[in-house]
């Protein structure tokens, strides 16, 4: 987007109207922090706004400000139909496609007419949007915010709970400040974050200290079930739904736990396959370190996509059969994966 785009929508937001903010299914800490910092945002600019969401949000983001304002799609089918019909403007964040957001609610979103927002930072982005500000460099949809507000030259508008949300997104999806798309720009923007109230210990806490007996029990199964072809430099982790009903599986407990395959010493490419008898889906997530691409990887086989080194995707067949196929795919990419 250039400058006068930026001019374009600052006069857009210079009258108050009807603005909702979607971001995609099965939120995460991006997802939220980056909505809920928008949403705060625009309050303040006093517009008439709503974040709807596709479905619930596990439990480690409840206790961010405005929570309680979200309007769940899934839950309250009509009345979010209702506000995206009603919006002037509906701001896209944290996913380029409509897919993303579930088929009932992807049927709204591809017949409303608004003046379409789209501030992301996942690659080959959707062209549905009148204004597309997407960056695959930046680390998250939050600093994309964050830039967004600066672009507008309102970053004095950032109070104690929007820096909240935007920190909280950018940790969530930096792994902590560790993957590589983490930059001095990153730290910088933190770190005015941080001058404007965001607590880095308690949003710590509030993330990451909040497990369960029975989701680290599930986290020991998970390991338990790694498997590693040394071959490969590949390691995956499996659970079946069986295996998650024993430990009575919450929403977003295994978050994270792909991360533990990837950690091993020669391993640059890890999954995880998780069964969902509901969906009738293997949920995959996708993650490696270097350049070999996962985004790609999902999108050619496992009807996903994402980033280059974290992405995720689905498959219809049963898990045995799932990981058959992933394991059968790899040798396609002895290049990239071989020692
Ligand atoms: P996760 O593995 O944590 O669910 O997702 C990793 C990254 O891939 C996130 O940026 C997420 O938005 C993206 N992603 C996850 N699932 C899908 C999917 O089914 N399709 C696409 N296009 N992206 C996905
Ligand atoms: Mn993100």
């Amino acid at each position: 987007m250039n400058l006068d785009d930026f001019q374009e929508i600052k006069e857009l937001l210079s009258a108050p109207k009807k603005i909702a903010i979607v971001s995609h299914r099965n939120p995460d800490g991006d997802a939220y922090g980056s909505s809920l910092a928008l949403y705060g945002y625009l309050l303040k600019l006093h517009h008439d706004v709503t974040f709807v969401s596709p479905n619930d949000s596990p439990n480690f983001l409840k206790w961010l400000p405005s929570e309680n304002k979200i309007v769940i799609f899934e839950d309250s089918t009509e009345k979010a139909t209702k506000i995206l019909k009603e919006a002037k403007i509906i701001f896209i964040l944290d996913f380029n496609a409509t897919h993303r957001v579930g088929e009932k609610m992807q049927k709204v979103l591809d017949i409303v007419q608004p003046i379409f927002v789209m501030i992301d930072h996942h690659q080959q982005p959707g062209n549905f949007a009148q204004f597309t500000y997407v960056d695959p460099k930046v680390c998250s949809t939050s600093q994309m915010v964050y830039q967004f507000m600066d672009k507008l030259n309102h970053l004095s508008f950032i109070d104690k709970d929007i820096a909240t949300c935007l920190y909280t997104g950018i940790l969530t999806d930096t792994g902590s400040f560790r993957f590589p798309a983490t930059t001095s720009d990153t730290h910088r923007i933190v770190a005015n974050l941080l001058d404007k109230g965001a607590s880095n210990s308690e949003i710590y806490n509030n993330i990451h200290n909040d497990s369960t007996y029975s989701r680290l029990q599930l986290l020991g199964k998970a390991l338990q079930n790694m498997r590693v072809i040394e071959a490969y430099q590949t390691a995956y982790i499996t659970l079946s739904q069986n295996e998650l009903n024993s430990f009575n599986y919450q929403k977003g407990d295994t978050e994270g736990f792909v991360n533990y395959a990837l950690s091993l010493k020669n391993v640059l490419f890890a999954a995880i396959f998780i069964e969902d008898k509901k969906q009738k889906i293997i949920k995959i997530s996708f993650r490696s370190v270097g350049d070999f691409s996962v985004n790609d990887f999902s999108r050619n086989h496992f009807n996903g996509g994402g980033h280059i080194n974290a992405a995720g995707g689905k498959s219809e067949v049963s898990l045995t059969e799932t990981v058959t196929k992933f394991i059968e795919l790899l040798p396609k990419y002895k290049k990239e994966l071989k020692l």
